[in-house]
């Protein structure tokens, strides 16, 4: 903490751009964490959340249901993979893991079978930093050596895309599936954990094998759904239904902190029981929170009345041409786009800090992470604007491959 520059003071937000203190106004290239995929203030937002500021901010969601919640868990499942129709609502992505966690484990204790307790995750996963997510995600992401002993041991793997790796990933299910009682997996993309891609075809295979070992599979479309990869979910390019989905980031269009758990009728009905033990005991305090809700609601509509998902093809197709350059550069490893999502991952990328402030000079928010510098702009963002975003990319790239040559 004591080598981080300090945070720069941010005094609003419009459209793309965020406007510092001191009057600078820059492009956003990571939509405030992935979430704000209109981009900021959007006025259809801004006036559904004024009008349930209004007439109802919050309540508890105990005994107690508005419409705001009922109406959105009826759209997300319209929405959402066919038979996904049952939806648990929280207040962060975290927390919406644990309770697709803890909905996965009950599953299998509701029908009797206490042996299923650990859960399968992979290798650069990231599922949040609550300490059951931290137990899912990659080893290193996850602190899993700082925290051993508290942190439940999980089997973490690598991510199965050719054959070979599909064969090993069948071994291991056939000695430890039996003690399981889920794989989670990020759908196509792996975000925190380095924006590591992987095909449709994969995902495909994932489930099936976790179909053939009797595997609930949790796919966890946080960061990916609502359009980043092209289409309104991930899951929906693999043609697959999870058993569980977790959603938030741009739920609201970065507008509001919600999150929503959803299940398949099948896990739900593990729960109507008349033994006590048999509910999902997990309630939130602000559950549902109607404020949330109303954002969700707007943030749908923008994605019925806006060309969204055309929006996302233009930039990737930008992101893709414009990015290629990078390629050649002496220490570049890789460039990647999959739908509004550009990586350029760099060999022994230690100068994070330079990074961020060239591209604060340059006009943009880019923070590279681990070994990639990416961008992940609001779905509005213009031609132009984009250019200014990849032509930073492009020549801070190149300014910082030169200076590697060099020294
Ligand atoms: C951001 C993220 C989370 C955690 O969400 P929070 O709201 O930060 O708790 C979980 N999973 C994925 C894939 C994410 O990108």
């Amino acid at each position: 903490m004591k080598t981080t520059p300090p945070p720069l003071p941010v005094v609003a937000t419009d459209g793309i751009h965020i406007e510092l203190a001191d009057g600078r106004r820059l492009i956003d290239g990571v939509s405030s964490w992935w979430t704000a995929c209109h981009g900021y203030n959007h006025p259809h937002i801004q006036q559904a959340l004024q009008r349930q500021l209004e007439t109802m901010p919050h309540v508890m969601f105990g005994g107690l249901a508005h419409e705001p919640a009922l109406s959105l868990a009826r759209r997300l499942c319209d929405i959402l993979p066919d038979g996904l129709e049952r939806v648990f609502f929280s207040d962060s992505g975290s927390v919406s893991v644990e309770i697709a966690m803890k909905m996965a484990l009950q599953y299998w204790l509701n029908q009797g079978v206490a042996s299923r307790k650990k859960f399968i995750g992979f290798q650069y996963a990231y599922h949040g930093d609550t300490i059951g997510a931290m137990s899912v995600c990659d080893p290193d992401e996850g602190m899993h050596a700082l925290f051993s002993g508290l942190l439940t041991e999980q089997h973490i793997v690598p991510l199965p895309r050719t054959d070979a790796e599909f064969q090993a990933f069948d071994g291991f299910l056939k000695r430890h599936a039996g003690e399981c009682a889920a794989v989670i997996v990020e759908p196509l993309v792996q975000g925190a954990g380095g924006m590591k891609f992987h095909s449709p075809e994969a995902l495909a295979k994932i489930r099936e094998h976790t179909k053939r070992y009797d595997l609930l599979l949790i796919v966890d479309e946080i960061m990916t759904g609502f359009g980043r990869t092209g289409t309104l979910f991930a899951s929906e390019q693999a043609g697959i239904t999870p058993d569980i989905v977790t959603l938030s980031k741009a739920l609201t269009g970065g507008a509001m902190a919600l999150a929503a758990t959803v299940a398949t009728r099948a896990i739900f009905e593990t729960f109507l029981s008349d033994s006590p033990g048999a509910a999902l005991m997990h309630g939130p305090t602000f559950m549902a929170n109607p404020l949330g809700c109303a954002a969700a609601h707007a943030s749908l509509d923008l994605f019925e009345s806006e060309p969204r998902l055309e929006q996302v093809a233009i930039i990737e197709s930008h992101l893709a041409a414009a990015l290629e350059p990078c390629r050649s550069r002496p220490g570049v490893l890789d460039v990647r786009v999959k739908g509004a999502i550009g990586v350029v991952q760099l060999d022994n990328l230690t100068e994070i800090d330079w990074f961020k402030s060239r591209f604060v000079e340059k006009g943009v928010w880019v923070r590279p992470f681990g070994d990639i510098v990416y961008v992940m702009p609001p779905f509005v963002i213009g031609e132009s604007e984009l250019t200014r975003l990849t032509d930073s990319i492009v020549s801070v790239v190149g300014e910082w491959s030169a200076r590697r040559s060099e020294s």
